[in-house]
Parts: structure tokens; sequence; C-alpha cells
């Protein structure tokens, strides 16, 4: 994935180093380890000076349609989701509290000192560093772990005297497990590739090293920590799978730059996607995305109906976001500089306009316009001096996109440097627990920022605080005014066409909380048996169901229509259907009980005006309405 953009580089102006020399042999990929894909998956894989590695779809395909599974050629359980899930499988760990000898930040046990802590219910006697969900699993691993075991025990102490993230030893470690495990089970390469459940085999170790690991990228002195670390850590692990120092910094550079982070069980993992990563490339506008499931097993699904032979791309980042940020994280995670075309796109032509959008204090119907046109060609330059970004503003202008108004942009940074600090004070103020005034706080933000009209109202920080405005209003158990601002969350996320794709996952999470509080409010509206509480009632149960179904569509396109999460939602539009028609039913009910007052009463009207003539008054009798027997109790 990382390769997504330097290959085009390398090719076009020639490498003069020696690491681009070697980068660029890499331009050209070789496909063929890699084409079992094709014959299981609805997918071409191919590769190009210019692009790299990627794939098109090898037929037109629906939304919902899965085109890659892959299992990890490595994955951890991150370090706060440690205890919580299976080392193995990832699912939930059941625990039990124990007495200990008291251990040190160190690691390191201190005499005579016990401690009680919650440690799982099975995990490894020897390292401890290995939580397992059942004895099956623990032997399912062992052939991973037991190479592993020695160096993990360690692994704290390791990280903390070398000052490198445990995480980085651990998932090299994990690399190495699956190489040790590779030539014992599966002599003779190939990826496996399967459609669902256990049959699946992780990438092979051999296959994460055609990863590029943007070494050059990475700070010296990092590396060189690394390189100490891992010196240590490799003494621990046992020959037979030990591997030198210089391919460990290697992989351990390629986990740490091309991994995925999932969300499995609810818990936070690590997996390195080999297939994945080389082929499916980042877009800021992506036509599939990929969700984490159990066993750390990638599944990749299309979010709309696509063409035959139509690249297909994921997203790296969150896609709701000014184009500066997007691209800032991607050089930060993926070291590259984001040249996909909603990025290439000229700012007055595009959605990005908006996302960081400062209105113009002239007109005030347009923003102001500021088109970047420095291009980055060292982002190793940039990624160790950000502020080079922040030098192009200088001595330039902005110009509104309605109106012939100019302003510097240095005074455009100022404003939105006033909206970031006031947007952090109500942020700490509900990080710290102090709902009510975050409320307050957030609620003033939008009559400074929106109703003054400072900030475009599709402007990121303008959105955020709606977010966080739904989540404090629950929170105050003032349902109905979260569900109106949940509703503005989405009409802006809809409403900035080109921002988000279809099905896009973080909107159908804004449908799903809609349709839920929706729904739960108009039960209790319909339970209280007042006209203005059935006529809130009808409101919410006219918004729950379009929320739900949106929910439902976009999560069933996403994890697939057998997923636990298709099935919330659809529980939920069950209930909504059985919840409405009752309400229906009843409402119809008062609504005949009032007819048949109305009908009553102008019975008796005619009666008394015609009192010589009786026979017609009798008439409203043959209504149908008054027919139904059930309408006599109201
Ligand atoms: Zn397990
Ligand atoms: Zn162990
Ligand atoms: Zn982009
Ligand atoms: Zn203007």
């Amino acid at each position: 994935m990382a390769a997504t953009t330097e290959p085009t580089v390398d090719a076009h102006e020639g490498a003069t180093q020696a690491s681009k020399k070697k980068k660029a042999k890499k331009v050209v990929a070789d496909n063929s380890r890699y084409l079992g894909a094709e014959t299981v998956m609805p997918i071409l894989v191919k590769s190009s000076h210019a692009k790299g590695r990627y794939v098109v779809s090898s037929k037109d395909l629906s939304a919902g349609t899965l085109v890659t599974v892959e299992k990890a050629s490595g994955a951890i359980v991150r370090n706060q989701s440690f205890v919580n899930i299976c080392h193995h499988c990832f699912k939930p760990v059941a625990s039990k509290t124990q007495t200990r000898t008291k251990v040190d930040e160190q690691g390191n046990e201190v005499a005579g000192q016990t401690e009680r802590v919650t440690v799982p219910a099975h995990s490894c006697d020897k390292c401890k560093m290995a939580a397992y969900c059942s004895e099956g699993c623990q032997k399912a691993h062992a052939l991973e772990h037991d190479v592993q075991c020695d160096a993990l025990a360690k692994s704290n102490a390791i990280a903390a005297e070398h000052r490198v993230p445990l995480e980085h030893l651990r998932s090299l470690l994990a690399l190495i497990g699956r190489r040790f495990a590779d030539d014992k089970n599966m002599p003779g390469e190939g990826v496996h590739y399967k459609y669902s459940g256990q049959d699946a085999r992780p990438t092979p170790y051999s296959h994460a090293l055609d990863l590029n690991p943007n070494r050059h990228y990475l700070d010296r002195n990092a590396i060189k920590s690394m390189q100490q670390a891992l010196k240590d850590l490799l003494a621990l692990v046992p020959e037979a799978a030990r591997i030198s120092l210089p391919e460990a910094v290697e992989a351990a550079c390629i986990f740490n730059t091309n991994h995925h982070s999932l969300v499995v069980n609810g818990q936070q993992v690590l997996g390195l996607f080999p297939f994945s990563s080389l082929y499916f490339q980042h877009s800021c506008n992506p036509n599939c995305m990929y969700v984490g499931e159990t066993d750390a097993t990638l599944f990749i699904r299309t979010m709309t109906d696509l063409a035959a032979n139509t690249e297909l791309t994921i997203p790296y980042v969150e896609l709701y976001q000014p184009r500066e940020q997007r691209r800032r994280d991607l050089l930060m995670t993926r070291h590259f500089w984001c040249k996909c075309r909603r990025c290439s796109t000229l700012l007055s032509n595009s959605v990005d306009r908006l996302m960081d959008g400062i209105q113009c204090t002239e007109c005030k119907r347009g923003v102001m316009i500021f088109e970047e046109t420095k291009e980055v060609q060292d982002i190793n330059e940039l990624i160790t001096d950000m502020s080079a970004l922040d030098q192009e503003i200088q001595g330039k202008f902005a110009e509104c996109e309605a109106c012939p108004a100019k302003i510097e942009v240095t005074k455009l940074v100022d404003v939105l440097k006033a909206a970031i600090t006031d947007y952090s004070e109500a942020h700490i103020a509900l990080q710290r627990g102090e709902v009510t005034r975050a409320r307050q706080l957030m609620e003033q933000y939008l009559r400074n920022y929106e109703d003054k009209q400072v900030l475009n109202p599709y402007n990121t920080y303008l959105v955020n605080t709606y977010i966080s405005l739904i989540q404090v209003c629950s929170q105050l158990g003032e349902v109905d005014r979260a569900i109106r601002y949940n509703a503005i969350v989405i009409e802006r996320m809809e409403g900035a066409q080109g921002a988000t794709p279809e099905n896009y996952p973080r909107v159908a999470e804004y449908h799903m909380s809609m349709g839920d509080m929706c729904l739960k409010q108009a039960k209790l509206k319909a339970a209280n048996q007042t006209p203005a509480g059935r006529s809130m009632a009808r409101k919410y149960f006219k918004d729950a169901k379009p929320a739900l179904e949106k929910a439902f569509k976009a999560r069933t396109a996403i994890y697939g229509k057998d997923s636990p999460r298709a099935y919330e939602v659809k529980r939920l539009l069950d209930e909504y259907k059985k919840e409405h028609d009752e309400f229906v039913k009843t409402t119809e009910k008062k609504k005949i009980s009032k007819k048949q007052v109305a009908a009553a009463a102008a019975a008796a009207t005619a009666a008394t005006a015609a009192a010589n003539t009786p026979p017609p008054a009798a008439m409203p009798a043959q209504t149908p309405a008054q027919q139904q027997p059930a309408t006599s109790a109201a």
C-alpha cells in the first residue's frame, strides 16, 4: 500500500541514491505468487510502472460483494486489549483473580511483596504474555508461540531498556512465529484464499517481505534503537526459528508501516495482510471497505456497484476530513503524500473546500479558497519538518469563491486557530466529565461559528461538535435533542457530496443511532395516550424507518448479510414493524372513536334540527366506523 505514490516518483524522476535504485527495481512487480487470488475472487491482479500493484474487478460487481478474504501473516492483540481476547482466535477470554509476587515497572519481581491481579483463565505459564480462550487455542498456537515464548517473556524489559514500543517487538515475534510455522506446515508457496470460516491459511511470511519497509522515512535514531532491541530479542529466539538482524529490522519496519488496525470483538488488533496491502491502494474516494473479523481475517467488500475492470480501492484514513488533514495523517502513518483523484482535484472544484471551509466575511455566501500549488517532492524532508507546509502560506491570499473578496491566508489561519481553541475547550470539559458545561460550550460554539457564518456548515469542527452533542444530550437524558443533532450530522455528512461514499460505515453508524433513538422515543411517546404524544410518536416512527433501512443496507454491504452487525439492525427493523403496527392499530381506534363522537354529535344536532323527521337521525349508525365494536370501550 505504501507503494502508492513512490514508484511513480522514482519512475519519473530517475533515482540516484542506492536506496532509491533498490526501490525502483520493485516498480514493475511480479504478480505470479498472487495469481491464485484471481481463481477464487472476482478480481484481477495488475501492476504497472505508473501505479505499482493494484487490483481491478473482473466483472460487474454489486455493492457488498466480497472481493478479498485474507488471514494475517502476523497479528497481535494491542497492549490495551492484551488480556481481553485470545491471542490465537481473538475471541473474548474469561478471566480470574490471582495473587502473585509483585512486579515492578521493569517487569522484575519484588521479593516479599504480593499483588492481586486479574489474569486470563488460560495463558502461557512460562512467559505470561499470551492469553487464550481455551486449551484448544493454546495448543493450536503452540507451534508459533513456542519459538516466541522466551523472547516474549523479556520483551517488556527489552522495550523499556531501548525505549522502543513493545508492540513493535511483539509484532516481529509474531512474524517469526509465522515463518517457523510456514516451514513446518506449508513447504512450498502459495496464498490460500477462502470465502468463509475455518479453512483459511495465513499468508506466508515470505510474502510479507514483498512489502515496502519504508525505512528511509523512519527516524534514524528510532531505527538504531530498534536494531539494538531486536538484537537482544533475537538472542532469545531458538536457532531453528531465528532470522538475521537486518531481516528482522526489515520485517519490523514492514509491520510498522503496513499493518491494518482492526477491531475484533470490540478489541484492538494489529494485523499484517501482505496481499491486501500490496494490491488494494488507498483512495480518498474509495469503492471498497475492509473489516477485520475473528481469526485475524480481513474481509474486503465493495461499497458501491462497480463496472468490470474498475480499480478497487480502500480508505486508510477517515474520509470526512479536510484534504490537508487526510494527507498529513497518511504521511505520518503510511509515509506517502496522497495524490488520489480527490486530492488532485482543484480545491475550488472539490468538496474538500468545505471540510475546513471558512466563510467569506463580505458576502457570507462563499468559502475562502487558497489553492496549494506546491508539489511535495521529498516526503522524507516533509516528515522531519512539517513546518514546510505552513511556510507555504506566508504572503499568500485566499479568494472568495462567490465574490471578489480576498484575505491573507495567515488571517484565515488565525480564524481557524481560534475555532480550534474553542473546540478544544468544549471537548476538554467533556473529557473531564463536565457534561453540562460541555454542552453549554458546544451550543455556544454553534452560535459563534455557525449562526454567525464564520465556518462553513460542512466544516469538520462544526460537524464534530454536533457529533459530540449527540453523546452529551443522550447522557443528559435529552433524547429529543440528541435525535435532532443526529439528524443534522447525517444531513451534513450526506450533503457534502463526494466526501463519503455510499454505504460508508461511519455514516451508517449515525443512521443506526438515529433509528435506534427514534424507535425508543416512538415507543415511549406512543405509551403516552395524549394527542401530542401520539403526534410525536408518529413523527419518530416515520424517522426511524428510513434510518434503520439505510443502516441495514450499509451494514449488509460492509459486514455481509449474515454478520452480527447486520442482524442487530434486522432485529430493530422487526421491532419497528411490530411496534408500528401496534401503534397504527391503537391510533386507528382513537381516530375511530373520535369519528364516532363527531358522528354522534352530528346525529344529535341533526336530530334536534329535524325533530319532526326521525328516520334520518339513525343514518350515521350505518357508517363502517361505527360498526367497529371495540370503539365502545374508548
Ligand atoms: Zn481462542
Ligand atoms: Zn509463552
Ligand atoms: Zn487522497
Ligand atoms: Zn464573498
